[in-house]
Order: structure tokens, then sequence, then C-alpha cells
């Protein structure tokens, strides 16, 4: 039998970091009653409306392949709703549904980067970015953030890292694993920098929706210049809880567009039927769901909050998103946040994610998802803290 050449392939989709997944998944597994606040999957359900078009459309014949950039009445309600959130303008065909936003990352990537062309990605940030120009055998030029800025981009801190090879910069607003919303004048000065310098930016801002207080997730594309240099990826597993559904959304302009639709269709031929009807009915329904999703969030994040706050547990303001990005060394237990996380599933059993997955620099944070009800929440902060003082009395005990 051939052996297949493991170490190229677990550098090409960093398989080390699925195995720190799949291992607390399998500790968990072992353990009644764990509070998972792990993936960034709703524990909400798809609103019944949304379901119920599903359901219509199936029982109306949505079982083809569509046109390969979706289905035209969803394009044009995406085009029509980006405009009303303040977007660019855009036809319908420089609009693309993707199989999840996840599959238009890989998409632009194969389309766009050739091998030496440089990526700028935020750090932490969302990691599929990274295995997708791995795959095109790109290099990814991070940019470590930290406290100092609440896990956002600046432009000051790119601007030292762009070289004549640089040719895509990726922003996540909100950003996932951190929360946390790059404001809007930092947003217009890496626009500006970015048209300075011939990038094109690709702007995650699937979360836009989803945001706290004050905060804004400005659309790069509507800045000046921006259009024709920006491709939006966006899609529905967020704001309206599909992410079963798996239906995301590209919008550019044509001219990288038109030929990443040949690759979506190489990969997928197109999205499936079902999913676009229900991602019509969501766009273009009541967005009630969405504002109650949002608020149930903010309440959620309240409670985390309160519960690191009486932990002394320090973490980045969470702004957007439903994500809260906190510091294991501020609580000074002499450990990272990897072996934290291990500790806190096997002997607390709940469930998070360390920012090492995300490209973290440091591995002092965790990431919490806001994905289980207030009530399950103040349990897991009551554990955690529980976790936390039996490490602390273990600290103070002499060694023998
Ligand atoms: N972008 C970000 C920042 C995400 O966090 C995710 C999923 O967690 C995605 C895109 C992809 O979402 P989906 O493929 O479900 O549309």
């Amino acid at each position: 039998m051939t052996t297949p050449n493991t170490a190229r392939l677990a550098k090409r989709v960093k398989l080390a970091d699925a195995h720190l997944i799949t291992k607390m998944l399998d500790i968990a597994d072992g353990l009644d009653d764990v509070i998972k606040l792990g993936r960034g999957d709703p524990d909400l359900d798809t609103p019944a409306h949304i379901i119920k078009a599903g359901q219509d459309a199936l029982a109306n014949g949505a079982t083809h392949y569509t046109h390969p950039l979706g289905i035209l009445p969803l394009r044009e309600a995406i085009a029509a709703n980006i405009k009303q959130y303040g977007g660019a303008d855009y036809t319908p065909d420089e609009i693309m549904i993707t199989p999840g936003g996840q599959q238009g990352m890989f998409i632009i990537a194969l389309s766009l980067l050739n091998p030496g062309d440089e990526i700028i990605v935020p750090c932490p940030g969302y990691n599929p970015y990274q295995q997708a120009a791995e795959l095109s055998d790109a290099t990814i030029v991070k940019i470590p953030m930290g406290m100092e800025t609440n896990f956002t981009l600046t432009a000051e801190m790119i601007a030292p890292h762009i070289t004549d090879k640089s040719k895509i910069l990726v922003l996540i607003n909100p950003n996932n694993p951190t929360g946390t919303v790059t404001p809007p004048d930092e947003v217009r000065k890496i626009a500006a920098l970015a048209a300075k310098h011939d990038l094109i930016v690709i702007s995650d801002e699937i979360y836009a929706r989803l945001v706290f207080g004050n905060h804004q997730a400005l659309p790069v594309a509507s800045l000046p210049g921006m259009r024709d240099r920006t491709i939006t990826l966006s899609g529905f597993s967020k704001a309206y809880a599909m992410t079963g559904w798996r239906i995301g959304y590209l919008a550019g302009p044509r001219d990288l567009i038109t030929p990443m639709s040949e690759i979506n269709h190489a990969f997928a031929i197109s999205t499936v039927a079902v999913s676009q009807h229900a991602a019509l009915s969501a766009i273009t329904g009541s967005q009630d769901c969405v504002e109650e999703m949002r608020q149930t969030y903010d309440a959620r994040r309240k409670a985390i909050m309160q519960g690191l706050d009486s932990m002394g547990m320090s973490y980045a303001e969470p702004q957007g998103a439903f994500y809260v990005y906190a510091d294991v060394s501020s609580l000074k237990l002499g450990i990272t946040a990897g072996e934290f996380c291990e500790r806190l599933l096997a002997e607390g059993r709940v469930m998070m994610y360390p920012g090492t997955i995300y490209g973290d620099h440091t591995d002092d944070f965790v990431r919490m998802s806001m994905t289980q009800p207030v009530d399950r929440i103040k349990v897991a902060m009551k554990r955690m803290a529980d976790v936390v003082a039996k490490a602390r009395k273990e600290q103070s005990q002499p060694a023998l």
C-alpha cells in the first residue's frame, strides 16, 4: 500500500489543530452533563418561517441543481440587503451563493492566490483563511493582535508587513474568536492602506448583524475606491441560526466573481437548492428574529462577563459575534490556555477552545461561545470558578 504523505497533509490542513478539538471532544464523550461553549454553532433553532419556506420549496420541486451562481431571486435579495445595510451596489451576477461562507474562502484562495503571493491575516482570526492560503501555496503573513487594541487590527499594525508580494488582506469584522469589532475609523484607514498598495480585501462580515451596544461593523466595499477591490464574504449561519443548511455568499466585482463561479461549479455545481429557498425567506422576511437572537446573545454575553469579573479574569471587550475571548494568564495559575481548557473540561465539565486554534501567538487565551442559555452559562461560570479556586489552592500548597 502506498503510504500517504501525511507530513504534507498535516502542514496543508493543520491537522494538529483538528487533533486538539478531537481530543477535547473525546474527553467530553466520556463525561456526563458537559456544558459546551466550544463550537461556534448556535444552540438556537432556525426560525420557523424559514424552515417552512424550505419545506415548501422541497414540496415544490427544489430538488435540482440551480444556476451555478445561485437562484436569481436570492442573488437579487442579497444585493438589496447589502445596499439596505449601507454596503455597495451589486448586480445579481456579482453575487455568488456558496455552500457555506467557508467554501467561499477556499474559492477565493484558489482563484486569486499564486504560489508565493502573500496574504495578510489577523491573528487570532478565523483559521480556515490560513488553511485556504496553504492549499494555494501562498505565504501567510500573520498580524499578531493583543489586548492593547482589544484584539482589533489597525492600519499601523498592517503597514510594516506590506511587501511587493502582498496580494490579499483579510479583515474579519466582527472577529472570531475575539468577538471584537474594528472601529469604523480604523476600517477607513485600513481600506486606504489597501487601496494605496493595490491589495484585494476579503471582508468577512458574517457576524455584522450581531453587534452590541453602539458598535458598528462598517461594510468595507462601501468606502471610496473599495468596491472593485473588495470581496465581501457573508452568509446565513450566524444571524439566522442556519449553520446546518450550509449556505453563504460572496459579493464582489464581476471580473473576480465570474471566474470564481467556475471553481464553485467545479466544487459543488451549485449550492443546495432547498437551502437557497430557505435563505431567500430569511433575507426577505421579517428581521425580528435576528434582533431577538442578538438580544439573546447580549444577555448571555453579560452573564459570561459577570462570571469572569467575579473570578478576576480579564477578557477582550465582546462587541460583536457570539464569543468572549478571555485571558487565562490573568488568573496567574501558571498554566497555558490549552492546559486550562483540558483541566476545565475534565474537572469542571465545561468545554471551550484555546486561542491557539485560531493562530493566537500566545497560549494565554480561551474562546467561549455564547451557545448555551443564560442559566447554563451561569452554571458553567460557577464550575469554572470552582476549578480556578482548586488550582489556586494547589498552587499555594508548599511542594512536598
Ligand atoms: N467566517 C467566520 C468569521 C466564521 O466564524 C465562520 C464560521 O464559524 C464562517 C465564516 C463560515 O460560516 P459558514 O460556512 O457556516 O457560512
